[in-house]
């Protein structure tokens, strides 16, 4: 067996043992975060009675709510002068949440991401093009540092530009990129425009991941390229990418039970559920020093896959991440609320009372369109004023979301209106 380090191929019994260590570590440490020593408080923990896996359902949840409240700093256990690093979810304004990382979170961070690429057959011979966007995103820098980790010469390429990324490709001989799903497939496109033969790349194996996909999307991703494409799946709550990842079985995700403490839990009523069924992602940090998170709610729906896997390894599988538990949308790798969008809508004093999302796919690239009811007293004949109007709307929303949406105004009580729950969203792209 070719492990990148020992803890990658333990068996259940010596993963068990490593849990139950790091999980009163992980307890201890939390404790002295302002957050969780009030949380722990308030809800009775007995630090004590927590000696492993088995007492964690005893604890309370975190969810994004908390790491809002505890905005900017009240989760961390040692001074911010402690921290080396931090990560932010998009959105500019009090939704945003933020993560903190030591100089050992960003060691132990390359090293599980360093272990994933491992795990698919990456090596330091091989030369890395990274077109995730870099900056708060942490499919950036926290990918990145894994291919360093190995020793793989790094490109850090960022997003878009497809020209520059095919010449980069080409020049550098490139083996190994990481890229999310739409995106690999709109530079397929391009590269078979511009003539990019088989024969003038050298690419091998890719990452996907950051965004739900299906199996569809990475065969095809495959055969465009000709390569193998692993998924990856992370969040910025737990580092970023490098918390779950596929084997050469490519046969669900092996989450690294060494680091994280993974639960699948009922969405509605929080109970644990048995294994291969459907539910919320739930995970406690095993690892972290700064700012570790205690039963941390993803609103991510997926499953453990029942069984062995024929790789060897003993860290469980996860099942493709089948949607969330909440709204948020995901789109060109970036989160988004309907809430941020209503906000901002709703500080417009032209914009009526309804609007609706519409998120498109054209091409493989998507596209996000924003139907906004205007009120009736500014729906006027004038278009430049429509015009200007349309623009302010666009631009107040890319500072919050930082993604250009098409804007369409619409007449007051044109959109449908439902009695119920108001439907924010359309999502055309399945
Ligand atoms: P972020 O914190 O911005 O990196 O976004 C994390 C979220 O992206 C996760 O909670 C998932 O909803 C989604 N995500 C990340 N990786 C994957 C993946 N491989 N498959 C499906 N969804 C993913
Ligand atoms: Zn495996």
């Amino acid at each position: 067996m070719n492990a990148y380090c020992q803890e990658e191929f333990f068996s259940r019994a010596e993963l068990i043992r490593l849990q139950e260590v790091r999980l009163r570590t992980t307890m201890a440490r939390a404790a002295r975060s302002p957050f969780y020593a009030e949380q722990f408080a308030r809800a009775g923990v007995d630090l004590a009675s927590i000696q492993g896996p088995q007492d964690i359902v005893r604890l309370p949840f975190t969810t994004k709510d908390d790491l809002r409240s505890a905005y900017p700093s009240r989760m961390l256990t040692r001074p911010v002068s402690d921290m080396v690093r931090l990560h932010a979810s998009s959105g500019t304004t009090g939704s945003a949440t933020v993560i903190y990382y030591t100089r050992n979170d960003i060691d132990s961070w390359a090293d599980l991401m360093a272990r994933c690429m491992h795990m698919v057959g990456v090596r330091a011979e091989d030369t890395f093009q990274n077109m995730s966007g870099y900056g708060l995103f942490t499919g950036g820098l926290g990918i990145h540092y894994g291919a360093e980790r190995l020793g793989c010469l790094t490109i850090p390429a960022g997003a878009g530009n497809s020209k520059r990324q095919l010449k980069l490709l080409e020049d550098f001989q490139v083996s190994v990129i990481h890229i999310i799903p739409p995106y690999a497939l709109h530079l397929g496109t391009v590269k078979d425009e511009l003539g990019y033969t088989p024969d003038r790349l050298k690419l091998r194996v890719a990452l996907i991941g950051a965004e739900p996909h299906t199996a569809a999307i990475r065969q095809r991703i495959e055969d465009v390229y000709g390569i193998k494409a692993y998924n990856s799946y992370g969040l910025s709550e737990m580092n970023g990418p490098g918390v779950a990842f596929e084997c050469l079985e490519q046969n669900g995700m092996h989450i690294w039970e060494d680091a994280y403490l993974p639960e699948i839990v009922d969405p509605e009523t929080g109970r644990p559920l048995p294994d291969g069924e459907i539910g919320e992602l739930v995970i406690t940090t095993l690892c972290r020093e700064g700012m570790p998170l205690i039963r941390y709610r993803t609103k991510d729906l997926t499953r453990f896959l029942p069984g062995d896997c024929p790789c060897g390894r003993k860290h469980r599988r996860l099942d493709r991440i089948m949607g969330r538990a909440d709204d948020m949308i995901i789109i060109k790798g970036v989160n988004i609320y309907p809430m941020q969008v209503e906000q901002v809508l709703m500080s417009i004093p032209e914009v009526g009372q309804n609007y609706l999302i519409v998120l498109e796919r054209e091409g493989y690239l998507d596209q996000m369109r924003v139907k906004v009811e205007v009120k009736e007293e500014f729906f006027v004949e004038d278009m430049r004023e429509l015009k200007n109007l349309q623009s302010r709307i666009s631009s107040r929303l890319r500072d919050e979301i930082l993604i250009t949406a098409r804007i369409d105004l619409v007449e007051q009580n044109s959109l449908p209106n439902s009695e119920g729950k108001a439907q924010r969203v359309l999502d055309l792209r399945k």
